[in-house]
């Protein structure tokens, strides 16, 4: 059997990390198990579909690496949704509904304060005629629900293991509006049937559609495909996603942030595992070592702090062939490679560089606390060209004509030079900055 999966965005927002998450280990698998990625676009929905979030989706996959071998969408197959839907009517299954949303709101209401599970009573089925013509009269238009049979339902789920459901514990869900457009639920079941999905890889969020959907396969005549349902990412505080980086848009976190899709792949692909999170700069290992048994059913949590270190350590890794491009994209000009081997080890995102740029080429404001100590360091500066070891010989007779020694000879010089007290190693930094401009900043 060839895997085939499908990831299946609605275009109706930017992608965010937990799409990406899903995306990401659906397309682990498939890779893992030389299987067939598919990119569905769930755009039942009309109305709030967009072109641009369509193409957010897929500059995302793009800008993570993520390749697919077949794309769909759910627009163009109506003619295909209602044929299925012709033999659902047929053997009984479907069934029209005439209750809006207010009367439904208020069933569910006082099934509630009842204590009883917010179920739809079926109250339709008990329609007669002459009811449904008055209804009709009153230009109601039917929605249409699933019947969802009262029996057992049970999967063995590649993350949740052995999951259970009572049919009569599930609301018969509606899969046509009143406009006669299918829902998502019997388009989905549909084209996982059509498109030959073997495995569905989704949010645990989908657990009880999954429970249905199942009763939806076979009501046509297909076997269910199997199940993952993935634990939903929380915030550090056990919230839902939607501070600091967790609620960015991949679109932000390329365009905004600057992040490596690297360190998010590093993290997604781990996160909530038993595996160790590593930085990698390579995909490969995540393919090789992934498997939805190493995934707990705790809910794990997302730490922007652990994002960008690994973030830092993947540019630590990176090399200046690797990132030219878009070095040049950062519009500071010419930055050569000695630059980018001077500051690579000082960044937690990308667009730090520009602030090692300023430190490189000005204006910055020297800190000096100690004017003597700077005048007197001043006077012993070699003579140009410089190299890295200027540094070494310049504070070597700096430390033998004034005694000072350790943090007490450095600081004050980096303070003077770089105007902070944390940066780039000295030694390569200075002769980046030039004998010019660090005379003007220690006279300063
Ligand atoms: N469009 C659905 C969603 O984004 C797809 C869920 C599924 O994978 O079936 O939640």
């Amino acid at each position: 059997m060839t895997v085939k999966v499908r990831f299946a965005p609605s275009p109706t927002g930017y992608m965010h990390v937990g799409n990406a998450r899903t995306a990401l280990v659906t397309w682990l698998f498939a890779r893992k198990n030389q299987g067939i990625f598919l990119l569905r676009i769930d755009d039942t929905d009309a109305e709030r579909s967009k072109p641009e979030y369509e193409q957010a989706i897929e500059d995302g996959l793009n800008w993570m690496g993520l390749d697919w071998d077949e794309k769909a969408r759910q627009k163009n197959r109506d003619e295909r949704y209602q044929e299925a839907i012709q033999k659902l009517k047929d053997d009984g299954r479907l069934y029209p509904c005439y209750e809006t949303a207010e009367e439904l709101a208020l069933k569910r209401k006082t099934q509630l304060s009842r204590g009883k599970p917010p179920v739809y009573d079926r109250g339709a089925l008990s329609l007669n005629d002459e009811q449904i013509k008055a209804y009709e009269d009153q230009g109601r238009k039917a929605h249409w629900r699933f019947k969802m049979l009262h029996d057992p339902i049970e999967w063995n789920d590649m993350v949740r293991g052995n999951v259970q459901f009572q049919g009569s514990d599930i609301s018969d869900p509606v899969l046509i509006r009143e406009d006669g457009s299918p829902l998502y639920h019997i388009c989905s079941v549909i084209d996982d049937v059509d498109y030959k999905i073997t495995h569905v890889v989704r949010g645990e969020d989908h657990v009880s559609n999954t429970a249905a959907h199942i009763q939806m396969f076979e009501a046509l005549g297909a076997k269910p495909p199997e199940f993952a349902h993935m634990t939903l990412l929380a915030d550090m505080d056990g919230g839902k996603l939607s501070k600091r980086l967790g609620g960015k848009s991949l679109k932000e976190l390329r365009e905004e942030e600057g992040l490596e899709p690297m360190a998010l792949i590093s993290l997604l692909a781990k996160l909530g595992s038993s595996d160790p999170i590593d930085a990698l700069t390579d995909i490969q290992p995540a393919i090789d070592q992934f498997d939805f048994s190493k995934f707990s059913r705790n809910t794990p949590k997302f730490d922007s702090d652990e994002l960008i270190r690994l973030n830092a350590k993947i540019l630590q890794q990176t090399s200046y062939a690797d990132i030219k491009d878009r070095l040049e994209e950062l519009g500071l000009g010419d930055i050569d490679e000695s630059f980018w081997n001077a500051v690579h080890n000082n960044l937690n995102l990308l667009i730090d560089l520009k602030e090692w740029w300023t430190v490189a080429n000005g204006p910055v404001s020297p800190i000096i606390e100690d004017a003597d100590y700077i005048r007197e360091a001043a006077a012993l500066l070699p003579a140009a060209p410089w190299d890295e070891n200027t540094w070494s010989s310049w504070t070597t007779q700096i430390k033998e004509k004034t005694g000072r020694k350790g943090k007490e000879l450095f600081l004050p010089l980096r303070q003077a030079i770089t105007g902070m007290d944390h940066g780039p190693e000295m030694p390569v930094l200075l002769p980046l900055i030039g004998s010019e401009k660090v005379k003007d900043r220690l006279a300063a």
